[in-house]
């Protein structure tokens, strides 16, 4: 008996990476459900060469697929849209594991679908836990989900842990002996520049990261370092600890994924080559491994290690997400909503790339912090943050 994946997101970084991992392992894994949102060629392809039973796409390319399917004949491939074809098939009763790779914001809903039906969800879409922290976490627990971290900091650090971590008490302290979690970053690809040459940099250079490939909002993200920040509030929600406990640290090269502490003087690192088939084949198979074909590291041909701090006055992203998190409630929404909007507009030749935590520090500045009660609260607050932020780029001549 194989078990069945879903893949939200599979035309992505993630979902092709996922793909590759589990063609190699036909036995185990097959795939069940897959969703894309715009790239439809590729996902013909994937359709013909995983069979998968159900695709999720936007309702305005239903028809345009059906039609292509006729010529493929690939008739028996069930088609679902939008968001409630995207929930469906995060829930649906045959699924076993769900990778929640869609990008920002539109993956919460489907990713705390496959929570709330007790699935084994591998998380990538890190958005989705930033806004919705508590709710996902007690969601997990109550429904006795297994919630695995793919970003490769996370799945680095879960490996750190001791192997009892998630069920420790959740209390913000850390348990078990740990005492600080050591969050690895590459420091992306303007580690060196200045502000002035920062305020100059394209999105094509943004997106050109020097160790992972990767879709371009995280791109981005990792070049404003908002992606760590987004990492820092993942990790205290992941391990329940408080983001005191939690420091960045910039190593270029990537090879260590990230380091937990101990009381005892202990460090330990999880390391690899960068990347993600190894984090993803990790949480597909935890406890057990699996092969992928990624090389294993070779301690001669890595040259170095290098560690600094981060400098948050050229790179103020990442203190903008350390004070949302530490301020709480819907801060953490706000922040990712108006960083989400902020991308987009960088993305479109809108704003310049400094502009972009100009735009969240203003949003969240602007937009009234309170609890994040439950879900409606989150996506209300997340639609008002966006047109903060849009109002806000106008303002400034984007
Ligand atoms: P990507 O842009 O390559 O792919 C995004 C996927 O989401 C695509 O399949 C796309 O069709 C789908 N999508 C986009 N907008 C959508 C919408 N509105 N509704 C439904 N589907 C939509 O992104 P990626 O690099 O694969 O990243 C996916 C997630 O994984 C992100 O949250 C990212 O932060 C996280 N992540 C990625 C990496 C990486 O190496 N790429 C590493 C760690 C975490
Ligand atoms: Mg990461």
């Amino acid at each position: 008996m194989t078990q069945a994946v879903c893949i939200l997101g599979v035309t992505g970084s993630i979902g092709q990476s996922t793909l590759r991992v589990l063609q190699q392992h036909p036995d185990q894994y097959s795939v069940f459900a897959v969703s894309a949102y715009s790239r439809l060629d590729e996902l013909l392809e994937i359709c013909k060469q995983f069979h998968p039973k159900i695709v999720v796409v936007p309702n305005k390319k239903a028809l345009e697929l059906q039609q292509r399917f006729k010529q493929e004949n690939l008739n028996n491939i069930e088609i679902l849209t939008d968001e409630a074809g995207l929930v469906a098939i995060a829930e649906h009763s045959e699924v076993d594991i769900v990778m929640a790779a869609i990008v920002g914001a539109a993956g919460l809903l489907p990713t705390l679908a496959a929570v709330k039906s007790g699935k084994r969800v591998l998380l990538a879409n890190k958005e989705s836990l930033v806004m919705s922290g508590d709710i996902m976490m007690q969601a997990a627990k109550q429904h006795n989900a297994l919630l695995l971290p793919v970003d490769s900091e996370h799945n680095a650090i879960f490996q750190s842990l001791p192997h009892d971590y998630l069920d420790a008490e959740r209390t913000g302290q850390p348990q078990l002996g740990v005492s600080r979690i050591l969050l690895t970053a590459s420091g992306g690809p303007f580690l060196n520049h200045s502000l002035e040459q920062l305020s100059k940099v394209t999105p094509q250079q943004a997106c050109k990261h020097p160790n992972w490939s990767m879709g371009q909002k995280i791109s981005v993200d990792s070049a404003t370092l908002m992606n760590k920040g987004l990492e820092l509030i993942e990790a205290c929600h992941l391990f329940s600890i408080s983001e005191h406990f939690v420091t960045v640290v910039v190593h270029p090269q990537s090879i260590i994924h990230s380091m937990v502490q101990y009381v005892d003087g202990s460090t330990l690192a999880q390391m690899g080559n960068p990347d993600m088939c190894t984090p993803i084949a990790h949480a597909l198979a935890w406890p057990k491994r699996l092969a992928t074909d990624v090389p294993a590291l070779n301690l001669f041909d890595t040259a170095q290690l290098d560690f600094q701090a981060p400098d948050i006055i050229k790179f103020p992203a990442l203190d903008l997400a350390r004070q949302a998190m530490r301020a709480g409630g819907l801060a953490p929404t706000i922040l990712n909503a108006a960083n989400e909007i902020a991308v987009s507009a960088f993305l479109q030749h809108k704003i310049k790339f400094t502009a972009i935590p100009e735009v969240v520090g203003h949003t969240l500045q602007v937009v009234q912090n309170a609890k994040a009660e439950n879900i409606d609260i989150i996506l209300h607050t997340d639609m008002i943050a966006r047109q903060v932020a849009e109002t806000y780029i106008v303002d400034i001549g984007g």
